[in-house]
């Protein structure tokens, strides 16, 4: 028979024509919702376990918000300690981020720590807390010492698996951001941090912002080693330097 032609063969060249063109439409649909960067200052600050809460803050005491903060449900509270270090040199106002975690930890940059006279100590991701130096805290309701849990965060990146698949980045792994501008600096060791509730923001402390002068930053830009990806950004907040 003329023209015959095996139903099979036809069917999974359409098959395979539409699954092309579906991922097409994915990928250039991915594009187009792909994240703004933000890049954003951490000043110093504390996070509090619920039990060290109640002990600065009082018996059924909670954080209240002060103000949102870029990635959902986190917050910048009303609740500030003072936070003394080794040589009675203390720094007042230091300003809780709620929601409450796991465990306290104090976040701060290396010109707090000199201020401060604590030593050694590390660069870390949040939540690695293993043998770092402690301090101790004092709220309105009540004093404690936390054996542990002083570090300088370690430069990070947020994002979602959408945006990380994108750039071709795992959690854990680095990342490098450029920023230009009248003090250029490129930060080699940018650490990714995936989650579902990520929104794409780059967190540096006061010290690394002041180092390129972020607020007056004139281009931002994460990019993978070795890789292709270069994504353009904004500074957001500029001026929390504290
Ligand atoms: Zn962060």
């Amino acid at each position: 028979m003329a023209g015959t032609f095996d139903r099979g063969i036809v069917e999974k060249i359409v098959r395979d024509v539409l699954r092309d063109f579906q991922r097409d439409q994915n990928a250039s649909g991915d594009d187009r919702v792909a994240s703004p960067l933000k890049v954003n200052v951490s000043a110093r600050h504390i996070h509090l376990c619920p039990g060290d809460f109640e002990a600065l803050f009082g018996k059924g005491a909670r954080p209240t918000p002060f103000r949102p903060l870029y990635q959902e449900g986190h917050f910048a509270a009303n609740e500030t300690v003072t936070l003394i270090g080794p040589k009675s040199r203390m720094i007042t106002g230091l300003r809780l981020l709620g929601p409450l975690r796991e465990h306290s930890q104090v976040e701060l940059a290396f010109t707090d720590v000199i201020l401060l006279g604590i030593e050694n100590v590390p660069v870390r991701m949040s939540g690695d807390l293993e043998g770092t130096p402690g301090a101790w805290i004092m709220g309105p309701a009540g004093m404690l010492e936390l054996e542990q849990g002083v570090i300088r965060a370690a430069l990070h990146v947020h994002m979602n698996e959408r945006d990380a698949a994108r750039m071709g980045v795992v959690h854990r792994g680095l990342m490098e951001l450029r920023v230009e501008g009248d003090a250029p600096v490129v930060f080699e060791r940018v650490h990714v941090r995936v989650d579902p509730t990520f929104k794409l923001e780059v967190h540096m402390d006061t010290d690394e912002a002041n180092a390129c002068h972020l607020a007056a930053a004139k281009h931002v830009s994460l990019t993978v080693p070795k890789g292709k990806s270069d994504i353009p950004g904004d500074v957001i907040n500029k001026g929390v330097h504290s």
